[in-house]
C-alpha cells in the first residue's frame, strides 16, 4: 500500500513523537531522583540521610511515620542555586579593627579626593595642573562660582567650588568673617613662595627646628593640587599661631567635616605630617571620609595607611 508523499511526512513525525514520549517515560522511571538537605546532595530513596548533621546524632525528627522531616520536606522544594558569591574580603576593615577603629568608608581609594601630597609624596605629574579651576569671591560675599580667571578672586579645583561655598556661607551665617586666603598655587608660584620663605628665615629645606615643614618645596603642596584652602578671617591674614584662637577657624574646625573638609595640619600630629601645626589649612576629602577621620582623629596619612596606601 502506497501513501501519498505528505502522508508519509505526517506518519513519519508521528512516529518520531511517539518515539521521543516512549524515551522520556522510561528515563523519568529509570532515573533517581535527588534532592538537597543542608545544601548536601543525597539519593532519595528514602534512606536515612547520613550527613545531616555534624554530630553523627540522628536528628530528632526522624521519626518512625515513614514520613519526612519536615524540614526536609520544605528543603526537597529548595531549588539548587551557586554558592552565594563571597563579599571581596576588605583589608581595610582588618587594619581598622587592630587599630580598634570602626569600619573604614567602603570608597575608591583612588578617587581624586583622596590624592595625598606632601613632602614624601608629590604631585603627579610634578607640574600638575588641575584641568578645571573656579574663580571664588574671597569673603564669601557673592557665591557664584566663576570658570574665568579673576584676580580679585581665589582659584580652586572646581569640584570642591560648591562644597566650599556652602561651608564659607554656613560659616557667615554663624555670624562669623572668612577670607579665603589661599587656594591652588601653581609649580613656579610655589617654587617661589619656598625660595622667599626659606630665605626669610634662613634654611633651605624648608623645615623648621623640629625637622617640620614650614613651607613645601614645589610640587609637594597640596595647594597646587587645587584641592584645599587657607581660610582665615578677613582681620587676619597673616597666617600664625594665633589663628588657632580665632572663632573662624574654629568654628570651621568643628564643622567642616559636614562639607566635606578635613583640618590637614592639626598640631598634634605633626610627628606624623610633618608640616607644622596650620589651623587654617582645610583639604577636601569628600563627606564619607572627612566624618570618619575627624570622628576617629586621623590625618590623611593615617587614613590611606588603612587602605594600604602609604
Ligand atoms: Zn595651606
Amino acid at each position: 500500500m502506497r501513501y501519498s508523499r505528505p502522508v508519509r511526512i505526517i506518519l513519519g513525525i508521528l512516529c518520531l513523537a511517539l518515539l521521543f514520549w516512549v524515551t522520556d517515560r522510561w528515563y523519568n522511571n529509570s532515573v533517581m531522583s535527588y534532592d538537597i538537605v543542608n545544601g548536601v546532595i543525597k539519593k532519595d530513596s528514602g534512606e536515612k540521610p547520613t550527613d545531616i548533621s555534624d554530630s553523627g546524632e540522628e536528628p530528632a525528627d526522624m521519626s518512625d511515620s515513614g514520613e519526612a522531616p519536615e524540614e526536609e520536606q520544605e528543603a526537597s522544594a529548595v531549588v539548587v542555586k551557586p554558592a552565594e558569591e563571597a563579599k571581596p574580603e576588605r583589608p581595610e576593615v582588618k587594619k581598622a579593627a587592630e587599630l580598634g577603629l570602626p569600619e573604614p568608608p567602603e570608597i575608591d581609594i583612588n578617587e581624586w579626593q583622596y590624592v595625598l601630597v606632601n613632602g614624601d609624596h608629590p604631585m603627579d605629574p610634578i607640574d600638575y595642573e588641575p584641568s578645571e579651576l573656579a574663580y571664588l569671591n574671597m569673603t564669601g560675599d557673592d557665591t557664584e562660582i566663576m570658570t574665568t580667571f579673576d584676580p580679585n578672586r581665589q582659584m580652586v579645583d572646581i569640584r570642591i567650588a560648591q562644597p566650599l561655598v556652602n561651608m564659607v556661607q554656613a560659616c557667615k551665617a554663624a555670624g562669623l568673617p572668612v577670607y579665603l586666603s589661599s587656594g591652588y598655587r601653581s609649580y613656579a608660584i610655589q617654587a617661589a613662595n619656598f625660595e622667599r620663605v626659606c630665605y626669610n628665615n634662613g634654611i633651605t629645606d624648608g623645615k623648621n627646628a623640629e625637622g617640620n615643614y614650614i613651607t613645601m618645596p614645589a610640587g609637594c603642596s597640596e595647594h597646587q593640587s587645587g584641592l584645599c584652602i587657607d581660610i582665615t578671617d578677613y582681620y587676619h591674614e597673616i597666617k600664625n599661631d594665633e589663628l588657632a584662637q580665632l572663632p573662624t577657624v574654629q568654628w570651621l574646625a568643628e564643622h567642616c567635616a559636614d562639607y566635606g573638609f578635613v583640618l590637614r595640619f592639626p598640631y598634634d600630629k605633626t610627628n606624623i605630617t610633618h608640616v607644622m601645626g596650620e589651623a587654617w589649612h582645610f583639604r577636601y576629602v569628600g563627606e564619607e571620609a572627612a566624618k570618619y577621620m575627624t570622628e576617629n582623629n586621623l590625618v590623611l596619612e593615617e587614613f590611606l595607611a588603612l587602605y594600604g596606601v602609604e
